[in-house]
């Protein structure tokens, strides 16, 4: 049994202690730098080695060809476990973890994300060369 003299103390402690919590959503924490999100995919660094989709523990990647040395992701986030495995397997760096976390959705169609592929600036000379590689989802973005 707890002394009421130490449980007063800690009461009295307890009520000026900043909280461990944050007014989540009016407040956001700030993710780590290593915090594994929402997948993003680089399609003009794919390869389609396809060693993302053979590692994935929930074979929720789909990497499709969908022209010369092009290359379109789709993930079932659904699925997706957010391991990063699929991130450390990439031999491209094709793959990466952002802080995105805020996944949740109520519309089941849109827990699929699809990358689209882009030209790669060797295959496309016209591309600006300071064009980021970044793919919009088709869906839930
Ligand atoms: S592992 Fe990387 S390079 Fe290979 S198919 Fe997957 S995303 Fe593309
Ligand atoms: S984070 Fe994990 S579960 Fe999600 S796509 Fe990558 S390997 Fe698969």
């Amino acid at each position: 049994m707890i002394h009421p003299g130490k449980m007063a103390r800690e009461v009295l402690t307890s009520l000026f202690r900043k909280p461990a919590t944050v007014l989540y959503p009016y407040v956001k924490v700030q993710m780590p730098d290593r915090f594994r999100g929402k997948i993003k995919f680089t399609s003009p660094l794919c390869i389609g080695c396809k060693l993302c989709m053979r590692d994935c523990p929930t074979n929720c990647i789909t990497i499709t060809k969908v022209g010369d040395k092009q290359f379109q992701a789709e993930f079932d986030l659904d699925r997706c476990i957010y391991c990063a495995q699929c991130v450390d397997t990439c031999p491209k760096k094709a793959l990466e973890a952002t802080a995105e976390y805020e996944l949740a959705q109520l519309q089941h169609d849109k827990l699929k994300v699809i990358f689209h592929a882009e030209p790669t600036p060797a295959s496309s000379p016209a591309a600006p060369a300071e064009h980021a590689p970044q793919s919009q989802p088709a869906i839930g973005a």
